[in-house]
């Protein structure tokens, strides 16, 4: 039997970063402003070690080169995938990515970035900004170079539990308060359209207002179209939150025992509450893995919830 890949995760500070992956996940982290974990990448950026087994200290782009077998055989160039857990202590500034058609042709041959949410904690009376208010390219233009920004940008009610998906041309901002697991594709490219005026080291972050205006989707999307509710979903069963170009992504209730057949390429984990084990390796909140492509059946135990992704 293939073995499973514990991942290491890598963790970014950011101006608006905290410390919930210390105290609600249980990590080491590097510092009081630590926003993300990248818990599952293969990004030059942040490249996760395997923990343990066969492949110790191997990073997993290496192994995408080295052992291809375990994802597929993809003739894709790149692990596709990138799975990230973000504590928003502070609002995020309000941005929007392009998809792949433009990034490669602007950004080096970058690829797109097309993302999707799973709010695993927030405030009550949480929102988020999901889309914007202009009705024409010409009105958008306007308010962002006249600076409008309560009229421009569309903050919509969110809970616990929540589930957002965000294509590219998405105007899009993670508030202040918020906990959250993206998954997402593996690229990171991000066009920053607003910064509240914010200052680091006394100098404003770049803002890409010219690349933000080519790219964002007009008008937008209605906002009951951009989220749904993720809880009190079927126990021991996969339940499909969305399936797009770039991925699909599950979320498993585990609640006693439960089996199922690893048929995908590879399919990442990430278990986002409680405890239990798979195959029996005790796992816990805040731990991630991939099951190798073959891996056959995994049989999960305990009372946990997990989030799982793969590409088809
Ligand atoms: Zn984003």
């Amino acid at each position: 039997m293939k073995s499973i890949l514990f991942l290491e995760p890598v963790f970014k500070q950011m101006i608006w970063g905290g410390r919930q992956l210390a105290d609600q996940f249980g990590y080491e982290i590097p510092g009081d402003r630590t926003g993300e974990c990248w818990a599952v990448s293969a990004h030059p950026n942040g490249d996760c070690v395997v923990r343990e087994g066969a492949y110790q200290g191997k990073t997993l782009s290496q192994l995408w080169r080295e052992e291809p077998g375990l994802f597929g055989n993809s003739d894709l160039d790149r692990f596709p995938l990138l799975v990230k857990i973000i504590d928003a202590k502070d609002d995020l500034s309000i941005q929007v990515h392009p998809d792949d058609a433009y990034a490669g042709e602007n950004e080096n041959g970058s690829l797109g970035k097309t993302e999707c949410w799973y709010i695993l904690d927030c405030p009550e009376k949480a929102s988020l900004v999901v889309g914007h208010n202009a009705g024409s390219r010409q009105e958008l233009q306007e308010m962002i170079e006249q600076e409008r920004w309560g009229e421009l940008i569309r903050e919509i009610p969110v809970k616990k539990g929540d589930f957002i998906q965000i294509n590219p041309g998405t105007v899009h901002a993670i508030k202040g308060g918020l906990m959250i697991l993206e998954t997402q594709q593996n690229s990171d490219i991000t066009y920053r359209v607003y910064d509240y005026g914010r200052l680091t080291d006394g100098k404003p972050r770049q803002l890409h207002v010219k690349q933000s205006i080519d790219v964002i989707t007009v008008p937008a999307p209605s906002a009951a179209d951009s989220v749904k509710s993720a809880l009190a979903l079927p126990e021991n069963t996969m339940n499909e939150l969305i399936s797009c170009d770039y991925y699909t992504v599950w979320k498993l209730d585990v609640a006693g025992v439960m089996s199922f057949e690893q048929t995908h390429p590879f399919l990442i984990m990430s278990v986002i509450e409680g405890e239990g084990s798979v195959d029996g390796r005790r796992i816990c909140k805040g731990d991630h893995f991939i099951l190798p492509q073959g891996y056959g059946t995994a049989e999960l135990r305990g009372e946990m919830t997990l989030i799982a992704s793969s590409v088809r």
